[in-house]
């Protein structure tokens, strides 16, 4: 059963390795974006990391909620509102419950995800963090399907993440600042897709 706790260092583990990525996920924006995403990102998850300390939550969905509205406040870009979205939507199957299984969290991470497609509209291949998303979020669902604890669930949707995010490098964008490039998007790694897999990677690290 995944904690309150657990969600708060999940938070915690996605800012120090944010900070720790920051330059590269700038160098990749700055390829075929602005190269702020490093830098949006650092801002935002460092704030996101300093909620725990600073409140006294009670439930996972009040905790993921601000989470949510502290990165729609803080990351900015295209983004912010995206992963804001992403941790407010996982809230909504979670409200109320003391801890989550493998199943709830597997009903809020497509919440999550869903949020971010309704928000962007993206699709995959088109070059954005959902082509990291949406072969976790499956991986996810089928290695539940198969009987797998949290912690194999998410070790198979950070693996299937970062498989799909090396698959953005030869891709033409089409979402997105990297689209304005064209083909010249192509051959650089979608720097979304990068952190959507330091995310997933922090997940399995302390949610399983
Ligand atoms: P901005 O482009 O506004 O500077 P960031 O640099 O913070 O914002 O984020 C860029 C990332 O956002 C891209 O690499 C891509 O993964 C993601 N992104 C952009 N547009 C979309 C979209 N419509 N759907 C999903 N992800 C998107
Ligand atoms: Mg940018
Ligand atoms: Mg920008």
């Amino acid at each position: 059963m995944t904690t309150l706790t657990a969600f708060q260092d999940w938070l915690a583990d996605c800012s120090t390795s944010i900070e720790e990525q920051a330059e590269h996920l700038t160098d990749l924006d700055r390829a075929i974006g602005d190269g702020d995403h490093g830098t949006n990102m650092a801002r935002g998850f460092r704030r996101c990391a300093e909620l725990a300390a600073e409140e006294d939550f009670t439930s996972i969905d009040a905790y993921l909620k601000k989470v949510g509205m502290t990165l729609v406040g803080t990351v900015g870009g295209a983004s912010g509102p995206l992963y804001g979205t992403f941790f407010l939507r996982m809230a909504g199957p979670l409200s109320a419950a003391p801890d989550v299984d493998a199943r709830a969290l597997a009903q809020a991470l497509r919440a999550g995800v869903d949020g971010i497609v309704a928000r962007g509209r993206a699709e995959v291949g088109d070059k954005t963090m959902y082509d990291a998303f949406a072969p976790a979020l499956e991986a996810f669902e089928s290695a539940l399907a198969a009987g797998s604890g949290t912690a194999e669930c998410l070790a198979a949707a950070a693996g299937a993440g970062a498989r799909g995010r090396d698959a953005t490098e030869p891709l033409v964008a089409r979402k997105g600042r990297a689209s304005y490039l064209g083909e010249r998007s192509a051959g650089h790694v979608d720097p979304g897709a990068s952190s959507a897999v330091l995310l997933l990677e922090a997940a399995a690290r302390t949610l399983g």
